[in-house]
């Protein structure tokens, strides 16, 4: 299914009750040949409003530590394991990952990204399981690199850019672990 044919589908979507709730369905941005996706938790407030992924305080330091690594949005292809946001921000559900998921599934088959990065625990635990390994703590495996060849992609789990605003001390990890997202290509 062509990239635009899954967004058309994500903003119509009504497989789970986050679409009751939501202003808009965040299908992902960027550049459809980027060679690295980054995957989040679900939309916010300001990505609910936006209709676009990361737009929020979360993503002027993902876009921040993009720009560090000598990256840029419009190389990458953003999106998140949920589209819809979760009233209040709360935590997605194990139904609404299970509802929203093919969408993400499409999307990778699509762009065929050589990196699959995972921001915070849902992504990473929904990525790291489809590809055949076990979940560990973000704290144990930011920054490590699981090599997938025969699907040619690596993965390299990430603090949610999020957590970084509640816990400083994780900002120069996570500078130092999107310079290793940059080097791995
Ligand atoms: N947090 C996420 O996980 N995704 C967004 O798009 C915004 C904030």
């Amino acid at each position: 299914m062509a990239l635009e044919e899954i967004e058309e589908r994500i903003k119509k979507c009504t497989l789970c009750p986050l679409h009751l709730t939501r202003k808009n369905a965040v299908p992902g941005d960027g550049n459809r040949n980027a060679r690295i996706m980054f995957i989040g938790e679900a939309p916010g407030k300001n990505e609910d409003e936006a209709g676009k992924p990361f737009v929020g305080k979360a993503g002027q330091f993902l876009d921040f530590a993009l720009s560090d690594a000598g990256l840029e949005r419009k190389d990458v292809y953003i999106t998140n394991v949920v589209k819809c946001r979760p009233p209040n921000n709360r935590d997605p559900k194990d139904e609404e990952i299970e509802a929203c998921s093919p969408y993400l599934d499409e999307q990778i088959k699509e762009i065929k990204p050589g990196v699959i990065c995972t921001l915070g625990k849902f992504a990473t635990s929904y990525i790291l399981s489809s590809y055949g390994f076990d979940m560990e703590p973000i704290s144990r495996i930011h920054g490590r690199i699981y090599n997938v060849p025969v699907a040619m992609v690596k993965i390299i789990p990430m603090y949610h850019p999020a957590a970084t605003i509640y816990n400083p001390a994780l900002k120069e990890q996570f500078l130092r672990d999107m310079r290793a997202v940059a080097g791995a290509l």
